[in-house]
């Protein structure tokens, strides 16, 4: 892949693309929406369907690893097993004066970053929604929209283990909504309130836990890159004592370099036998593996990886944003990986005449069971191969007048602009081997 052309660098700029190109809306939006939820537009929904596909395949494809999906509603002794309920909170300042929140890490001095105000001493904000289940609304009936996904994983550790048939190390994988009531929210879909996990935890005998740790960090470092990351934008943070998780022996998150700063993408933490001992505590269960081989019991380790789909959606918006060009040659351009963009072929007939455009649709026709893909007979073709720079299409077919006779179109590359002439009986495998070499 090319890397010439200027890299994103300002938000804004992937805020009004996305607006305007529909990747992402905000929710409710002639509302006057509301703070910190997005939408998903047509391309944002393609776009998220092929990170998640891209994520679940390269998961659950693997001999030893199995998929899920776990209920958003849980027991409420869950969230008490896991530390949740005690522990899921962030210290809140309050400003006396404006009555704004912050949380009180991302404040430096006792008075308002907004108006110099004085602010309250730190309050302990729990973190999870509540909610009700059932007519009545009263403490016995208190639920929790769940925080993360990898609670459900570990609920459900023996009846995947046993109707599996799984011997240790094996892993779960799972993709879903969480919700966080979190104090800042912000930076476009960074940070927001229902956001979708895609999580994996992996089971393994006490002991091997480092080495597996090391294993699925290399892999998950590798996965970024598989789909078009630069390397140069990636990069391993390690926890610090202060930082880690009550749970967490070790923790390393993948960051990513947004135009904001280097921010977490990914978790990937070694929460050892942590969370299944808690739940084998509140739940009375015996949840202890049993080996066959060396007939030993033990509470198995886990090690996981934990990415924002949401998260990883926006890094590689902003991975695949380049500029190239000023004024009005300026040409925007997304240069997804393949298999993330959302439109794989745009076919465009250079006249809106039926005798160009239905021998255009019939061969858009062919392609549509593989790939989705966009006819588009509007504005000169110059505009159009422009409009599709801009979503990150990687080929556009063009079909001519002398197309009629010689039986070949025109495909022109996003990245290089070169341009070739493909016999149409040839565009199936043309195709196929561009977007697979890419
Ligand atoms: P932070 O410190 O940024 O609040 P975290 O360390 O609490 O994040 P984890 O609990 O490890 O995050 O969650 C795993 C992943 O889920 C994160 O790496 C991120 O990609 C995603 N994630 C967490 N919170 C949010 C959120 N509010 N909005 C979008 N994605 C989120």
């Amino acid at each position: 892949m090319t890397t010439l052309g200027r890299p994103l660098d300002d938000m804004q700029k992937l805020v009004s693309l996305s607006k305007r190109r529909g990747f992402v809306f905000q929710s409710s939006e002639i509302y006057g929406g509301i703070n910190a939820c997005w939408d998903y537009g047509p391309l944002g929904v393609e776009l998220k369907l092929n990170v998640k596909k891209a994520w679940w395949d390269s998961m659950t494809r693997r001999p030893d690893i199995e998929g899920l999906d776990a209920a958003i509603l849980m027991h409420p002794l869950v969230w008490k097993a896991s530390g949740h309920v005690d522990g899921f909170t962030d210290p809140l300042v309050d400003c006396k004066k404006c009555r704004n929140r912050f949380r009180a890490d991302q404040v430096s001095s006792k008075t308002c970053p907004n108006c110099a105000g004085e602010l309250t001493e730190p309050r302990n904000f729990n973190l999870m929604f509540k909610t009700f289940m059932g007519p009545v609304e009263e403490d016995a009936s208190v639920v929790y929209l769940r925080p993360e996904t990898a609670q459900g994983i570990y609920v459900n550790f023996q009846n995947v283990q046993t109707s599996a048939r799984r011997k240790i190390p094996f892993g779960i994988a799972q993709i879903g909504k969480a919700f966080r009531n979190e104090i800042t929210p912000g930076n476009f879909i960074f940070r927001t309130r229902e956001f979708e996990q895609m999580e994996m935890q992996f089971f393994v005998k006490p002991g091997s836990d480092e080495e597996w740790m090391e294993k699925w960090k290399s892999w998950r470092h590798q996965w970024y890159l598989d789909h078009g990351f630069n390397k140069d934008n990636l990069r391993f943070h390690q926890h610090g004592p202060g930082e880690l998780a009550h749970y967490a022996k070790s923790a390393f998150d993948i960051q990513f370099k947004f135009p904001i700063g280097w921010l977490e993408l990914e978790g990937i933490h070694n929460r050892t036998n942590f969370d299944l001992g808690r739940h084998q505590e509140y739940s009375k269960k015996n949840l202890e593996y049993f080996e066959e081989s060396s007939k030993e019991k033990y509470i198995p380790f886990i090690i996981e990886t934990s990415a924002g789909c949401d998260r990883s959606l926006l890094a590689s918006l902003c991975n695949a944003y380049v500029e190239e060009g000023e004024g009005d040659d300026l040409r925007t351009v997304l240069r997804f990986h393949p298999k993330l963009a959302p439109i794989k072929i745009a076919f465009l007939p250079l006249s809106k005449k039926e005798e160009l455009s239905g021998p255009t649709m019939r061969l858009q026709e062919e392609f549509i069971q593989d790939m989705k893909t966009q006819y588009d007979d509007a504005s000169s073709i110059g505009k159009r191969y422009r409009r599709q720079d801009e979503i990150g299409t990687p080929l556009c077919v063009t079909m001519d007048f002398d197309s009629l006779n010689d039986k070949k179109v025109t495909i022109r590359h996003r990245d290089t602009m070169a341009q070739d002439r493909v016999d149409m009986t040839q565009l199936k495998d043309y195709v196929a081997q561009k977007l697979k070499n890419f």
